[in-house]
Parts: structure tokens; C-alpha cells; sequence
């Protein structure tokens, strides 16, 4: 029987969403400490807890068929995996940033200047893209005081909240890329492995179509039944049963969580009661 080896981040940023991800999936380990490979009681899997830097290399090695990993890591690594699925966690940004006192020209600024970062590969095809001509300097940990202590005229990093930027004077002036976490595979796993691999992205999919989406439950008057079916766009219709109280029915139908906060002031100008909002488990669309 084949086995799907599926490589997460030891520990760090990405490593709890992973695992949660893969739990949500209805896949169980027995071993909850965490070894350096784990095999699932339940599902052809086994996970192999890494450093997120080295999966990219391990899944086209094969020690892995698949990987959980940031989408930056893998453009830097330039190695030869496939991106199978965008996963919505660990979301940030790469931007270049440069000393809050400094105005800033547009990037022409970087010509002839230095740039702190430990993604050398991403941003010197940024550069190269916008002919620009800067000098990369690889550092590989703490870019942000490359400026302050004289070692860049700018950097090339990470940002998520912009805190880290602040509180070395810096400013971000240019995104370059937007990443997230996302699942990568060996291009060439066999058949076998590939089924496994079809079928834990199913499982995936339904939990994280499941969590966008909350089934709404209302009480509306029959004069504005109409109305209110009309607001709720629904999956397909929705479900109306009649009240026991005369001229009053129970409408039922999904929701996007969105949706909802949209529809909610509508919903109550048009009488509607009693409205429930309750999460979904699984959706199979
Ligand atoms: P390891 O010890 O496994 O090498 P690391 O320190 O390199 O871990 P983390 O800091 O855990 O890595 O970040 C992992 C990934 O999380 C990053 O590559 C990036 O895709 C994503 N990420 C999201 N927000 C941030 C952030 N604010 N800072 C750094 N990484 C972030
Ligand atoms: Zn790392």
C-alpha cells in the first residue's frame, strides 16, 4: 500500500495550521508529540516535520511527495516543485523598504544602491524585471538594521503588520510579492500516491469551503417571504417550511459569512426572526 509523505514546518509560523489543516481533513495520528515522522492511524499518509527553508529541497528529492510551505520560500528555492493549492493561512508580503527620513523617487531610487535581504533570488528578478541595478547584499537573519547600522541604503523583506518596519525607522515602499502558504508536490509522483494526494485536496476543500460558509436559519412573515428569499442568495434555493404560528414560515439556506454581515440589516427591515447563524463542518460542492 502506498503512502503519501506529506513534509510541515517543524516549528514555526506555519507549523499549527498545518497540522490543524490536515486534522480537519478527518485524519488522526496516534503519536500527538511530535516525532520526526508520523504516520496517521486512519489515512495513507505519514508527516515529516521539517525546517520550512529545506521542504522545498526534500519534496523534489522525493524524501516527500508532498510539502506545506510559504509561497516565498519555494520562488526563492527555484526548485522543481508544482504549487498544487493556494491555502489561505500565513499570508504576507515582500517589500522593499528603505529610512523613514528618506523620500522616496519610485523605484528608480534602488539604481546604484545596496539592498539588505536573505531572499536574494525573488528580488534580483524583481530588479532585473524593472531594470533596476542595485547591489544585493545577502544577510540571512535581522535585514531591518541593515540600514541603521550603514550596511544597506535599503531592504528587501517579509512584512506582515509593518511593526518590525516602524520600529527600525523604516517605510515599505514597494510590494514585490504577496505569499501565503501552499501545498507543493513532486510533479512526478506515481498514480497511486496521486489518489491519495486527489483525495486529501477534496477533504481540504470541503473543510475550507465549509469554514467560508454558515447555514442561516430564520423565521420569516409570509407577506415578505418573497423579499427575503430574494436577499438570501443561497446555494441553490433555500429550504421554507411553514411555522406552526399562522402566516409564518422557517426559511433555511447557506451563506457566505460575508454575505451575511451584508444581508443581516435587510433581513431584519423585512420582519425577519429568530435568525440562527450556525457553522458548517464539511461542504461537499
Ligand atoms: P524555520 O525554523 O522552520 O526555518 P523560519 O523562522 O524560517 O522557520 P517562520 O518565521 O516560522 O520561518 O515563517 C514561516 C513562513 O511564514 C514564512 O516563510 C512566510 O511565508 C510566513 N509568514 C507570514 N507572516 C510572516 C511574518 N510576519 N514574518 C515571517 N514570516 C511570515
Ligand atoms: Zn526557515
Amino acid at each position: 500500500m502506498e503512502i503519501l509523505k506529506i513534509a510541515i514546518q517543524k516549528s514555526g509560523r506555519l507549523s499549527e495550521k498545518s497540522l490543524e489543516l490536515i486534522k480537519e481533513a478527518g485524519i488522526s495520528f496516534n503519536n500527538g508529540s511530535r516525532n520526526l515522522v508520523s504516520r496517521a492511524s486512519n489515512f495513507p499518509v505519514e508527516l515529516l516535520f521539517l525546517r520550512d527553508d529545506d521542504i522545498p529541497q526534500y519534496v523534489t528529492d522525493n524524501v516527500a511527495d508532498i510539502g506545506i510551505v510559504g509561497e516565498n520560500v519555494v520562488l526563492e528555492k527555484t526548485c522543481k516543485v508544482k504549487i498544487v493549492e493556494k491555502l489561505g493561512f500565513a499570508k504576507c508580503k515582500m517589500s522593499l523598504a528603505i529610512p523613514k527620513s528618506i523620500e522616496f523617487t519610485g523605484s528608480e531610487f534602488f539604481d546604484g544602491k545596496k539592498i539588505a535581504t536573505s531572499y536574494p533570488k525573488i528580488l534580483s528578478k524583481y530588479l532585473k524585471k524593472n531594470n533596476i541595478k542595485a547591489e544585493i547584499h545577502e544577510i540571512s537573519g535581522s535585514v531591518e538594521i541593515a540600514p541603521g547600522i550603514g550596511l544597506a541604503d535599503g531592504i528587501f523583506d517579509i512584512v506582515s503588520s509593518g511593526s518590525t518596519l516602524i520600529s527600525n525607522r523604516l517605510k515599505e515602499v514597494e510590494v514585490v510579492l504577496n505569499s501565503e502558504a501552499v501545498m507543493i508536490a513532486n510533479p512526478q509522483i506515481n498514480e497511486a500516491k496521486k489518489q491519495i494526494l486527489d483525495k486529501l485536496l477534496f477533504r481540504i476543500n470541503s473543510v475550507r469551503t465549509a469554514n467560508k460558509n454558515k447555514y442561516i436559519l430564520l423565521n420569516a412573515p409570509n407577506k415578505n417571504l418573497e423579499a427575503i428569499i430574494n436577499v438570501i442568495p443561497g446555494m441553490k434555493s433555500p429550504t421554507i417550511m411553514p411555522l406552526a404560528e399562522e402566516g409564518w414560515s422557517s426559511v433555511h439556506s447557506v451563506l457566505s459569512e460575508k454575505e451575511f454581515w451584508e444581508v443581516i440589516d435587510q433581513l431584519k427591515e423585512l420582519g425577519a426572526q429568530g435568525i440562527l447563524v450556525i457553522p458548517i463542518e464539511k461542504m461537499i460542492v
